[in-house]
């Protein structure tokens, strides 16, 4: 069969030392450190045995940014906001089924940074009236993602930082051991509600520091060690 439109392109981004990643979904995770839960007025977890459901919600493939590029300040909002994360990209298929903990770092191709923008107001307003997210998160250029970094080139991650440093001041600085929910736990857990393939990119939750973005604003994202991710934000 002959396709009767023109074929959409297919999202990829850039992988260290030579080929690219083919995106098929983005997952993102919310409130996985305390801190940002609690500077959004959500309750954070005392331990990990009451941390309860991770909230999920997904951007389009088509919204990641990559090569550094430029960022166009997104229409409908007044208060986009960035939020730096993780970005673990899968290699793999799951298999059929639950995938154990223990099992889900085989899956994992690649880490990256990356920024999940927000529409915060359009957020906000969504949250009030217990709305979908989606005009909030899932909307074009909302997804800037470093190239990615082959995981056996990747070491000690559970131990490294994230940062963003905005116009040159650090905004957002936090540990990835103080995630709620890390990697395969977050794998174990959408693996319950969506079939993992290879493609997806997982955005594994910000720390606290969020702020707002503006046209002109230059920010560098970092996996501190491991990859940058350098942008700047343009007028509409
Ligand atoms: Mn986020």
């Amino acid at each position: 069969m002959t396709d009767l439109i023109p074929t959409p392109a297919q999202a990829r981004v850039p992988v260290r030392g030579g080929g690219t990643f083919p995106v098929r979904r983005i997952y993102c995770v919310g409130r996985n450190f305390a801190d940002h839960a609690r500077e959004m007025g959500a309750a954070a977890p005392a331990s990990k045995a009451e941390r309860g459901q991770p909230v999920f919600f997904l951007k389009p493939a088509d919204a990641v940014v990559t090569g550094n590029g430029d960022i166009p300040y997104p229409p409908g909002t007044q208060d986009l906001h960035h939020e730096v994360e993780l970005v673990v990209a899968l290699g793999q298929d799951a298999p059929a089924g639950v995938l154990a903990p223990e099992d889900a770092t085989s899956l994992v191709f690649a880490y990256g940074v990356g920024l999940d923008l927000t529409r915060r107001d359009l957020q906000a307003a969504a949250k009030a009236k217990g709305l979908p997210w989606d005009i909030g998160k899932g909307f074009d250029h909302s997804a800037p993602v470093s190239e990615l970094v082959p995981a056996a080139q990747v070491s000690g991650l559970a131990s490294r930082s994230l940062a963003l440093q905005v116009n040159g001041d650090t905004r957002q600085h936090g540990s990835l051991r103080d995630l709620i929910w890390d990697g395969p736990d977050i794998l174990h857990e959408l693996s319950k509600l969506f079939a993992l393939k290879a493609g997806d990119l997982i955005f594994m939750g910000t720390p606290a520091g969020v702020g707002p973005l503006l046209p002109g604003d230059s920010f560098v994202a970092s996996l501190e060690g491991v990859v940058e991710l350098h942008g700047r934000i343009t007028a509409a």
